[in-house]
């Protein structure tokens, strides 16, 4: 089985204690059904805490968050009690996975970091090229996805990649890369391949923009479910046109590398397309640096499968999301 990851995935460590944020804050955790028996098993005074924080919701255990939003295995330290008390090895499977990704389709497995993660969006902002390590593992099934329409999206993610490298400025490659969706949504319905210059699509772009605004797409974010207060408010305030970058590239080549494949789910790529514009669009317009901006959409929007889906369908259904508008926030 073929086994791939970006050159980076490796270099991840959890900075514990002096990380910015927390992923043991604001979430609360879904626990496996082998740890939350150990945990309720154990003895002493960490399994008596464990006992009352744990919670059965839906035929799923919960550790319920303190009332300051925190994991109440929370430590001041910055460091899990479970870990410091039980080892690395007892975790369960969410704390020990994250920031880890895996897609695996049966046939292959492709694995990533989280944007979402603080000391990973560092990683993956600051390699805007990075390489991908193919390997071969034991292991794999038959896949259930059809291999031609996988063939389609692999060639199409590919030349999606090679758009963000055309070296167009950003807006343009990302003006490009929308009409490209539909290029690529045409050969995944079966039509031929058509040769695809991005220089001349992102003139089309011009063309085709029409007046759109990002207040509108706030106001559209602000009808998902919100986690923190912080985006609360930001989605109150005024979107900034910050310049983009590098790290705006690399956040546009995750995007392409954490959604494009999903599309054999449903055969919907331009609505992942349009996802992958809008959150590049989102984060560029936060006040603030784009780690920061990358990180906390990701934990807002990413993390939350409600917030995923919900724009997945807002990306044809909602006004403020229309192709012209779209390529005019791109382009201006
Ligand atoms: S968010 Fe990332 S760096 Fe921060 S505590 Fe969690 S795994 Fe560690």
């Amino acid at each position: 089985m073929n086994l791939t990851y970006p050159d980076y995935y490796h270099q991840f460590s959890c900075i514990a204690g002096n990380c910015p944020d927390s992923c043991c804050k604001e979430w609360d955790v879904t626990v496996d059904e082998i740890s939350a028996a150990r945990y309720r098993a154990l003895e002493g005074p960490l399994g008596d805490d464990l006992r009352r924080v744990l919670e059965d919701e839906d035929g799923e255990t919960l550790m319920r968050q303190t009332p300051d939003r925190r994991c109440p295995m929370w430590r001041q330290d910055g460091l899990c009690r479970i870990q410091a008390e039980l080892g690395e090895e007892a975790l369960c499977q969410v704390c020990t996975d994250f920031p880890r990704l895996r897609h695996d389709y049966g046939d292959f497995v492709e694995l990533g970091l989280e944007l979402s993660c603080p000391e990973a969006a560092r990683l993956i902002l600051q390699n805007p090229s990075p390489a991908m390590i193919q390997s071969q593992v034991a292991g794999g099934e038959a896949p259930e996805y059809d291999p031609m329409d996988m063939a389609v999206l692999k060639d199409t993610r590919q030349q999606a990649h090679a758009i963000l490298d055309a070296g167009l400025p950003m807006g343009d490659a990302l003006a490009a890369l929308l009409l490209y969706g539909y290029r690529a949504q045409a050969m995944l319905d079966g039509e031929e391949m058509t040769p695809f210059h991005p220089e001349s699509a992102a003139e089309e772009a011009y063309s085709l923009a029409q007046p759109g605004s990002m207040e509108d797409i706030y106001a559209l974010y602000r009808t998902l479910e919100i986690l923190t207060p912080t985006w609360r408010d930001l989605l109150q305030g005024t979107p900034v046109q910050n310049s983009w970058t590098d790290a705006h590239r690399a956040m546009a080549r995750y995007f392409i590398d954490r959604y494009w494949l999903q599309a054999i789910s449903d055969l919907d790529l331009v609505g992942r397309v349009k996802f992958i514009i809008t959150s590049c669009l989102m984060i560029r317009s936060l006040p603030m640096d784009v780690v920061g901006a990358a990180q906390l959409y990701s934990k807002e929007i990413e993390n939350d499968a409600d917030n995923v889906y919900a724009l997945l369908d807002a990306a044809y259904a909602c006004p403020a999301l229309t192709d012209v508008k779209l390529l005019y926030l791109l382009t201006h």
